[in-house]
C-alpha cells in the first residue's frame, strides 16, 4: 500500500489520542514528536517537517475546538487538513488550450516512467474521445522510440517519429506541423532523460520548449527515490519552469517522502500519480484523498469512481436486488469476485477503505489476489446445481470439489460456512426490511 509505514505510525499515534476526552499540552507535544519522527522516517524533507509540525501544534494548542469533536479527533482533523495543504490543497488539473492543439511536454530522469506515463495520459485522452498525437523525442535511449510505438499501437494512438538521426528539436517542430495538419487536439512529447541532470540535456529541453511552446511541462518523478526526487524537481523547475509533476511508482513500497515534499519545496503541484506498470495504472492526484489514505480514513471517493468506471451497472443492480431478497447464490458470489478483481490489486483497494489496515485481525488476514483465485477455483469446481443450492454438498462432494480446485476440504468447508453465514445475515436484513416496509405501509 502507498505510504504503509507512515500510515501505520501515524495511525498508532492517533489511536492513542482518539480515546482521550481531554488533551494536555504534553499529550499534544508527545503526539507531535511522534508525527515528526514518522515524517522524517518517511523521508520527508526536514524543513517541510519542521514547518508542518509547528503549524499543527500552533493550531492544536491555540484551538478553535469544535463541539462535535473530541480533542483527539480535533488534532487528527488538523493534521488531515495540514497534510492536504502540504500536498497542494485542491486537485490541480491539466491545462487545456482554447486553441488546439494542447501541448504537453514530458520531462524527467531516465527510468522515472516518462515513456510509460506519456502513453498513460494518451490513453486517458483517447478514452475521452480526444485525438492525441504521441511524439518520440527520446532518440538516445535505444528502445524508447520502439516502446512508445508499441504503446501507441496498443492504444490506437498514432506516434510521430523521425527515427534517431534527426535532432529532437526538429522532430518536435515537425510533429507540431503534423498535428495541426492532421487535426490532433493534443500533442504529447516524450523527451530524453539522463541518469543525472546535465547541461546538454537541459539545453535540448529548453530548445524543445521554445519550439513547441507547451501548455504544460510535466515532470515525471519516481516516488521511490524519496528526497532525491525533490532535488531533481528543483533542478528541472529552475531551468524549465515545470508546471506540474507526475509522481510514479506509488504502488511500490514508497515511504512517501516525495509526495509530501515536492509541492512544499518546489511549488510544483502533483497532477497525476502512477500506480503500476499497466497502461491504465494512473490516477488524478487528490491531495485531500491522499491525506485521508495516509491517516487510515480511506479514500472511498476514488473507490467509487473506479467502481463506476469498471463495474457493470446492470449487474450491480441485479446483485443488489438479489441481496435484498436473500436469493444470492455462489454463482453470484463468483460474479462479484470477478468485478472486484477488475478494480485493481486487492491491497490497493483495501488501502482505500476506511480503517481497513487497522481493523482488528485484518493485519493478519492476507487478502491477496491469490486467495481470491483459490475461492474462485473452488466455486468453479462446483456444478451449477451445487452453486445455487450449496446444501446438497455432502462430504464426498466436498472431497471432489477440493481435488478439482487443487485446494483442501478444509478450505471448501470454510468457504461454505462463510457463505452460509452471509446468507443468514442477508435473510435477517431482508426480513427486517420487509417488516419496516410493512409498518410504513400501515402507518
Ligand atoms: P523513462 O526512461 O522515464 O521513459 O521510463 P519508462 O517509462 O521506460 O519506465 C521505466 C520502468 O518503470 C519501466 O519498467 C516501467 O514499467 C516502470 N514504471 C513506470 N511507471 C510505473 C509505475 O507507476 N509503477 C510501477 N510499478 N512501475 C512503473
Amino acid at each position: 500500500m502507498v505510504f504503509e509505514g507512515l500510515a501505520n505510525r501515524l495511525q498508532d499515534t492517533f489511536n492513542r489520542l482518539r480515546g482521550k476526552g481531554k488533551l494536555s499540552e504534553s499529550d499534544v507535544t508527545e503526539a507531535m514528536r511522534e508525527v515528526r519522527l514518522a515524517l522524517l522516517e518517511a523521508d520527508v524533507n526536514f524543513k517541510v517537517v519542521k514547518d508542518f509540525v509547528a503549524k499543527v501544534k500552533e493550531r492544536a494548542v491555540g484551538q478553535e475546538v469544535l463541539q462535535s469533536l473530541t480533542p483527539g479527533q480535533h488534532v487528527i482533523k488538523i493534521v488531515n487538513e495540514e497534510l492536504t495543504a502540504l500536498m497542494g490543497g485542491e486537485q490541480s488539473k491539466l491545462a487545456v488550450s482554447a486553441k488546439a492543439p494542447t501541448v504537453y511536454m514530458m520531462v524527467g530522469l531516465q527510468g522515472a516512467g516518462k515513456t510509460t506515463h506519456t502513453a498513460k495520459l494518451a490513453r486517458l485522452l483517447h478514452k475521452d474521445r480526444k485525438k492525441p498525437l504521441l511524439v518520440a523525442c527520446d532518440i538516445y535511449r535505444p528502445a524508447a522510440i520502439k516502446q512508445l510505438q508499441v504503446l501507441g499501437e496498443q492504444l490506437d494512438v498514432p506516434v510521430f517519429s523521425l527515427g534517431n538521426e534527426v535532432s529532437p528539436v526538429e522532430i518536435a517542430r515537425q510533429a507540431m506541423e503534423h498535428a495541426k495538419s492532421h487535426g490532433h487536439d493534443y500533442v504529447l512529447i516524450d523527451t530524453a532523460g539522463r541518469l543525472h541532470i546535465d547541461e546538454a540535456l537541459m539545453d535540448e529541453l529548453k530548445q524543445i520548449k521554445a519550439t513547441v511552446q507547451p501548455h504544460e511541462i510535466l515532470l515525471v518523478v519516481d516516488a521511490m527515490t524519496g528526497q532525491d526526487a525533490v532535488n531533481v524537481a528543483e533542478s528541472f523547475n529552475s531551468q524549465l519552469d515545470v508546471t506540474g509533476a507526475i509522481l510514479t511508482k506509488l504502488d511500490g513500497d514508497t515511504r512517501g517522502g516525495a509526495a509530501l515534499s515536492i509541492r512544499a519545496v518546489t511549488g510544483t503541484p502533483i497532477k497525476y500519480a502512477g500506480i503500476g506498470e499497466k497502461i491504465d495504472a494512473i490516477e488524478p492526484f487528490h491531495p485531500d484523498r491522499m491525506a485521508s489514505r495516509i491517516l487510515g480514513m480511506g479514500d472511498v471517493l476514488t473507490l467509487i469512481e473506479k467502481a463506476q468506471a469498471t463495474i457493470d451497472k446492470d449487474k450491480a443492480l441485479d446483485l443488489e436486488r438479489k441481496m435484498r431478497n436473500a436469493d444470492f447464490t455462489l454463482e453470484d458470489f463468483l460474479d462479484q469476485l470477478q468485478q472486484v478483481k477488475q478494480l485493481g490489486p486487492l491491497d490497493q483497494i483495501m488501502g482505500m477503505l476506511p480503517g481497513m489496515n487497522k481493523m482488528k485481525g485484518m493485519q493478519n488476514v492476507n487478502v491477496d489476489d491469490k486467495q481470491i483465485g483459490r475461492v474462485e477455483a473452488i466455486i468453479r469446481s462446483m456444478t451449477p446445481g451445487e452453486r445455487t443450492e450449496p446444501s446438497v454438498i455432502n462430504s464426498s462432494r466436498r472431497k471432489r470439489i477440493a481435488a478439482g480446485s487443487g485446494t483442501s476440504v478444509q478450505e471448501v468447508n470454510r468457504l461454505l460456512k462463510q457463505f452460509e453465514d452471509m446468507q443468514k445475515m442477508m435473510k435477517q436484513f431482508s426480513g427486517m426490511a420487509k417488516k419496516m416496509k410493512g409498518k410504513k405501509g400501515k402507518g
